[in-house]
């Protein structure tokens, strides 16, 4: 997930690689990334503000949002737990492949808390593996990190996590975006990034309707789209 558009891409698609590949070379990747907000951010740590403020109105606008328990999803050290969802749930759980990223979360999302929600659980895992706890989640944020699984294991992602939530749950995805129709394949990181309809299908294919869809606004130009998509299960 680099969040340039100007980075050298190829259009081809990483089934050309092995699975183990694609994520052996992201791990390698994220590895070396440091533990830092502008790690998280590909060195762009003054998006941060702008992105939670920009979450943070689209989170305003979900109708009948319980505020109980909410997962981040690709957390990295909890940049967003902590900006977004701490202040808003009582309980933030994270799941996060990196090691590190997950051992400087507990310190970077607890420390200044008094006013905030509580860190719940940390699954230091892949979301490939993942499996979420029934009808536990109110909100499941998913942001640059989808990019990092493939097709077949994005699906079956979608599947799994929509018995995750609550009555009222909504799942969110806050992704880049290519400006064409093609996925563009990101060498360095191991990740792709998706046309917008890529991602509208798999949502429905996983069960879910899209019931708000906004652009994320004033990011500076030369950055790839950013869409915000509100999930509901379908009946
Ligand atoms: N969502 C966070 C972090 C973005 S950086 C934020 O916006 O601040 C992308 C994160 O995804 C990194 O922490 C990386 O380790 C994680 N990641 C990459 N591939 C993953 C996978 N397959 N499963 C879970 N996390 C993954």
């Amino acid at each position: 997930m680099s969040l340039t558009s100007e980075d050298t891409m190829s259009t081809t698609h990483p089934g050309q690689q092995t699975e183990n590949d694609f994520y052996g070379r992201a791990q390698k990747y994220w590895s070396e990334v440091p533990a830092t907000v502008n790690g998280m951010l590909g060195g762009l740590g003054y998006l941060n503000r702008i992105d939670i403020q920009g979450s943070s109105s689209f989170l305003r606008e979900l109708k009948d949002l319980d505020r109980n328990t909410a997962l981040d999803c690709g957390a990295g050290i909890g940049r967003i737990t902590k900006n977004l969802l701490l202040p808003r749930f009582e309980t933030t759980d994270i799941v996060e492949q990196n090691a590190s990223f997950t051992e400087k979360a507990r310190e970077f999302c607890t420390e200044n808390n008094e006013h905030l929600g509580r860190l719940g659980e940390i699954y230091t895992m892949g979301l490939q593996e993942f499996t979420p706890t029934a009808g536990k989640y109110d909100v499941i944020w998913c942001q640059w990190v989808l990019g990092h699984l493939t097709e077949n294991d994005l699906l079956n992602f979608f599947r799994r996590i929509r018995s995750g939530l609550s009555t009222k749950g909504y799942l969110i995805v806050k992704e880049n975006v290519t400006s064409s129709s093609m996925v563009e394949e990101d060498k360095q990181d191991s990740s792709v990034t998706r046309p917008l309809k890529a991602y509208e299908t798999a949502i429905r294919s996983g069960g879910f309707r899209i019931v708000k869809s906004w652009r994320q606004q004033s990011f500076p130009p030369g950055l790839y789209p950013v869409y915000m998509l509100a999930c509901r299960p379908t009946e």
